[in-house]
């Protein structure tokens, strides 16, 4: 059975407080760091991998160390898959780090941009400017043939939605093969006040991107037709993978089970063992079937529940009850055995998964 393989890179020039992602600023321990990666992924032998994503904190950060990594990453797991994306920051985007990614089974490129606006950009305490989103951009396109995606950010307090929308249209001149459009979360305290248009946001966001030709896959993911993450549909779609480095989850299938782990966000701890797992959880078929259901609503394409009881066994009656009810309220529409998220469903996506659980 393929794999996933997230590698996580814990470090960052510098820690945007509205960040909930584990990462730290200093880089002493960055060599071990990295070795205890490899020693991780050479313990994963034997499993094969059709998609790899390095994400952090900021992997493009490690400059020159980076292809150097990657390279001995695709040796030791033989990577041949269809999808090999690398997160970078526009500040670290450059023209030899391209060409030195050019060289790998890189195939895709997510740039952390956010936003167009540089007041944005500066109320978020990026340290990029939009100017540098756009040449980054460029010596991507032109060093690369990879896909391209751009992380936008939405619902952000005090930014009003015709300076969203600006962004969104910058960001689409630019021709990227994927948006991610995600809303702003307060979770770590910082800027805490309600967005004033929040769900107008969410419909206007993706309404430009839709009419730009960009198809919404996920609730927070748009992409030209043929260019969705499939990285990123495995955890959606309960498709199991390796998460290593600090903080990282791992959902493996052991023994027709499904069990979810995690190393604890903590550089020290991975370094001293990076092949103690923490939270080890092993699910029964009503969990597992559960979060099937409540995780696969976020894609488009919702959840076959024939599919779902032919892996796992019924589905209880009080998850159908609920269905019923999400149903009954235009929350959910369903035909035949597929369940999927209505345009007023997706808009209260949370709530809606909420009540599933
Ligand atoms: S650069 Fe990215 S990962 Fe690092 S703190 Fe900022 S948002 Fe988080």
């Amino acid at each position: 059975m393929n794999h996933g393989l997230y590698i996580h890179i814990p470090f960052c020039a510098r820690k945007c407080p509205y960040c909930g992602f584990y990462s730290v600023t200093d880089r002493t321990c960055l060599d071990a760091y990295l070795k205890s990666l490899l020693t991780e992924i050479k313990s994963l032998e034997g499993n094969s991998f059709d998609t790899v994503y390095t994400g952090g904190g900021a992997p493009s950060l490690l400059g020159a160390e980076l292809p150097v990594l990657l390279e001995k990453i695709v040796s030791l797991t033989g990577f041949c898959g269809a999808e090999f994306t690398v997160e970078v920051n526009p500040e670290s985007v450059t023209k030899e780090l391209m060409s030195d990614l050019s060289g790998l089974p890189v195939s895709r490129i997510s740039v952390g941009a956010q936003s167009a606006d540089d007041s944005v950009l500066r109320l978020l305490e990026r340290i990029h400017t939009s100017e540098r989103i756009f040449a980054a951009y460029d010596i991507i396109r032109s060093n690369t043939g990879c896909d391209i995606n751009l992380d936008l950010m939405y619902d952000i307090p005090s930014v009003d939605a015709q300076t969203v929308k600006r962004s969104v249209k910058k960001f689409i001149a630019l021709g990227p093969e994927h948006i991610s459009a995600y809303s702003y979360s307060p979770d770590t305290g910082y800027l805490t006040d309600k967005a004033s248009d929040d769900s107008y946001q969410t419909e206007m966001v993706t309404g430009i991107l839709e009419d730009a030709g960009y198809m919404r896959y996920e609730v927070s993911n748009f992409s030209i037709p043929g260019h969705e993450s499939i990285h990123n549909m495995k955890y959606w779609r309960m498709q199991p993978y390796y998460g290593v480095g600090a903080g990282a989850h791992s959902m493996v299938v052991r023994e027709g089970r499904r069990v979810r782990y995690s190393h604890l966000p903590d550089i020290e701890t991975y370094i001293a063992d990076p092949l103690e797992k923490a939270d080890v959880e092993m699910y029964d078929c009503k969990t597992a079937a559960l979060e099937s259901v409540v995780f696969g609503l976020r894609c488009v394409e919702g959840v076959d529940l024939l599919e779902i009881t032919e892996k796992f066994g019924a589905i209880t009656n009080e998850l159908t009850d609920k269905i019923n009810v999400l149903a009954g309220e235009g929350l959910l529409k369903c035909a035949g055995n597929r369940i999927k998220a209505s345009k007023k469903g997706f808009l209260l996506l949370d709530s809606v998964m909420s009540y599933l659980w």
